[in-house]
């Protein structure tokens, strides 16, 4: 069988799983760095839901021994999951979202693979890859106030509280960003200022991504110091979007994050679900400084003229609200504390777990194909 046939064969594979790998003249040359044709062939027919080491090597008629470190190595590129199911090893298949996106580029390294993938991964991303997440109006992330930046605490939920999500947690694990770090490994990509190693996984996931060396273990002090550097240095929190069992906290750049690139470069509505907050501003106290205009990652807000700014420029910043995601990087290092977030309307509550979020993701993707199909125009 030729290479190419084998990466085809991959690709048709992966196509049954949640996201797909839409065709583009990107595609083969991104699937001959990121597998090798060896990996390739064994992650064909791998099941996404897992299959223990003797049903696989009788699939791929193997012998257990030689399949195993072969498997091993593969978990530890983040290419396969591996566990352990009954006192054997068991392995199933990552998703392309999971390794072009995220597992490739977590452990931070800048080797021949990943300065390889990085530019590729950049130009399908855009090419045609992020298309298929326009269509939910369910995100996998949500925006989570800063700490301090809420202007009444006394209603906020446990979600919403990003030192309670963190108080739930028994197992804590940094990684490099992979939007921040692929951006960097790219020569044609601009380099990210912020730091890179703010990536926080808790739980079981955390544990996994360890083991594997795809994260590093950390306490939860050291947790709490990376979202305060986030803070400080204008990064966006964003959590896993459901109420039970959160296991990521993102901090996220406009200039990097896949989320907001969908929603700064490619015209998706929607970058990433808001908290239930939004900024309101306070005109009279305001020094028109444009610190907040420059550090909301939504291009939110612009300074205007304003008839109760008592500032020398009479300015006072304008909030374009349908844009607001409620996560208060503007209102963090206001300098005379003109700014904090206050409770929108109405409360969104994200879905219970993230068995319900992906429910939601596909029913609202396979709606709008339908829409689309049938000849209406999705809002
Ligand atoms: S979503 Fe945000 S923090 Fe998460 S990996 Fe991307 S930029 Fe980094
Ligand atoms: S950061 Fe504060 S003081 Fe500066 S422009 Fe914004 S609201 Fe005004
Ligand atoms: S205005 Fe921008 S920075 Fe401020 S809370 Fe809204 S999205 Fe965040």
């Amino acid at each position: 069988m030729s290479a190419e046939q084998v990466y085809r064969d991959l690709i048709a594979w992966l196509n049954k799983t949640w996201w797909g790998l839409p065709d583009s003249p990107e595609l083969l040359p991104l699937m001959r760095v990121t597998y090798t044709p060896a990996e390739a062939r064994l992650l064909t027919g791998l099941p996404f839901r897992g299959v223990s080491l003797s049903e696989l090597a009788a699939m791929k008629q193997m012998d257990p021994a030689e399949l195993w470190p072969q498997m091993e190595a593969m978990a530890r590129k983040g290419l396969a999951f591996s566990g352990q199911r009954q006192g054997e090893p068991f392995y199933g298949l990552n998703d392309s979202f999971f390794v072009l996106l995220r597992s490739s580029f977590w452990p931070g390294k800048d080797d021949l693979r990943t300065r390889q993938m990085a530019p590729k991964v950049n130009r399908y991303f855009r090419d045609s890859f992020f298309a298929q997440y326009a269509d939910a109006h369910t995100k996998g992330l949500r925006a989570i106030p800063i700490q301090r930046t809420i202007a009444d605490t006394r209603q906020v939920l446990p979600y919403e509280d990003v030192v309670q999500v963190l108080e739930g947690q028994d197992y804590y694990s940094v990684s490099h960003c992979p939007c921040r770090h692929r951006k960097n490994m790219d020569e044609d990509a601009h380099t990210c200022q912020h730091p890179t190693e703010v990536c926080l996984h808790f739980g079981r996931l955390g544990r996994y991504l360890d083991a594997n060396g795809l994260g590093r273990p950390i306490s939860k002090d050291e947790t709490l110091e990376i979202l305060a550097l986030s803070a400080d240095s204008g990064l966006m929190h964003s959590v896993s979007n459901w109420q039970e069992g959160v296991d990521t906290i993102c901090n996220c750049c406009a200039c990097c994050c896949l989320f907001l690139e969908g929603f700064h470069v490619l015209g998706h509505l929607r970058a990433q679900d808001p908290s239930n907050y939004r900024v309101s501003v306070n005109p009279a106290t305001c020094k028109a400084c444009g610190l907040c205009v420059e550090r909301c990652p939504m291009d939110a807000l612009s300074l205007e003229p304003h008839g109760q700014a008592t500032n020398k420029k009479g300015l006072a910043p304008e909030l374009k609200a349908e844009l607001c995601l409620g996560c208060g990087v503007c209102a963090h290092k206001c300098p005379s504390g003109s700014l904090v977030l206050q409770h929108r309307p109405e409360t969104i509550h994200p879905p219970q777990d993230a068995r319900e979020n992906v429910k939601r993701f596909f029913s609202e993707k396979a709606a709008a194909q339908q829409k689309r199909q049938a000849g209406g125009v999705e809002e």
